[in-house]
């Protein structure tokens, strides 16, 4: 990314974003450093916003851009060489108190690809990166080394969120935008840490029908609804099915104005509202609410790097699918990728193989 879309303030007038192919020499490497070449790099929401919607990166462009890697490693310390690995989104620094009191994955002084690791991003040929936390594949089956990039974030941010909830086996969870990227796999991990009913909302009819084929047990279509409305559809719903009015773990995935309005109005007695999504706009709430709920509303950010492999697994063991929500696709395309993705309502989540 050379240059995001802006908007000058005062003339209202919009500069166009630019994506360019750029030949950058291969950089020296530190000694914890490895050089990966990338065999995917999934395009997510996060980079959309920063291109399109004046999210701010934490290096200036030119950057280059990704952040769900997966690769093998082509230089480096000799023990590494050769290894197959998933880059973990956001890199701790191990060293810092919030990694020693065990909230690494929220290091300030964490590296993230496309972001923070210098101009380095997944969307290359390659990449180098600290070696420290890397996840080694080893046995992949059928999959490819390049759907797996997914884990790097879309699959494991989820599992995070699901720890920081502390769900558990019997509980009740909401899933507000169980369509998208990740939300699709907040249902299918929620499932895997013992939820009872996942109640998914969110707005496309196709991609809904196939959310009640991964983890989702009762959906609710809030297109043309207000949270109001959808509050009182879940209502019924609980009515009808016998499930409690209390309790409920609601995790708001979309990041959008009105799916967290949906998600803060659905929000109970004894229950928990985790926020997964981003967005830049705000919300009105009472949060007096909370005193008389004895509610929670928590955020998660990233997933630990420790989860990795656990995540991995639960991949390859297809406790979690990925396959139906996941396509590959020449990185050339970029910019039709990210133009689709924007404008459209894909089924599948892209992962770019390098073509170059
Ligand atoms: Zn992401
Ligand atoms: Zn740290």
């Amino acid at each position: 990314m050379t240059q995001p879309w802006s908007k000058d303030p005062k003339t209202g007038q919009t500069t166009t974003g630019k994506l360019e192919k750029v030949d950058s020499p291969v950089p020296t490497l530190q000694s914890n450093e490895v050089l990966v070449e990338v065999a995917g790099c999934g395009v997510c929401h996060t980079d959309l916003g920063y291109f399109y919607d004046g999210v701010p990166t934490v290096t200036k462009p030119p950057l280059t851009l990704g952040h769900e890697i997966s690769g093998r490693i082509v230089a480096g310390s000799q023990n590494w060489l050769d290894k197959e690995v998933i880059i973990p989104a956001v890199m701790p620094c191990n060293k810092c108190d919030i990694c020693a009191s065990g909230r690494g994955n929220r290091c300030l002084a964490q590296k993230m690809p496309g972001n923070s690791l210098g101009a380095y991003g997944g969307f290359a040929s390659h990449i180098p990166v600290p070696a420290d936390d890397l996840c080694v594949v080893k046995d992949r089956g059928n999959f490819q080394l390049a759907e797996l990039a997914v884990i790097a974030d879309a699959v494991t941010t989820p599992y995070q969120a699901c720890a920081r909830a502390g769900l558990k086996n019997g509980d009740n969870v909401v899933v507000v935008g169980v369509t998208g990227g990740v939300g699709s796999y907040v249902a299918q991990m929620a499932k895997a840490f013992g939820a009872k009913t996942v109640v998914g909302i969110a707005r496309d009819p196709d991609k809904l029908h196939r959310a009640l084929e991964y983890g989702t047990d009762y959906a609710i279509n809030s297109s043309g609804k207000n949270e109001n409305d959808v509050r009182n559809e879940f209502r019924e719903l609980c009515k009808a099915h016998g499930l409690p009015n209390y309790g409920w773990i609601i995790f708001e995935v979309t990041g959008t104005g009105p799916g967290q309005a949906i998600a803060l109005n659905l929000l109970s007695f004894v229950g928990k509202l985790v926020v997964v999504g981003f967005g830049l706009q705000k919300n009105e709430y009472s949060i007096s609410r909370l005193m008389a709920f004895d509610a929670d509303v928590i955020g998660t950010w990233g997933c630990l790097p420790k989860y990795y492999p656990k995540v991995l697994e639960m991949v390859l063991n297809e406790t979690i699918k990925i396959k139906p929500f996941t396509e590959t696709r020449p990185m050339s395309k970029i910019r039709e990728v990210f133009e689709e993705a924007h404008a459209t309502k894909m089924m599948k989540r892209v992962v770019l193989k390098p073509d170059f």
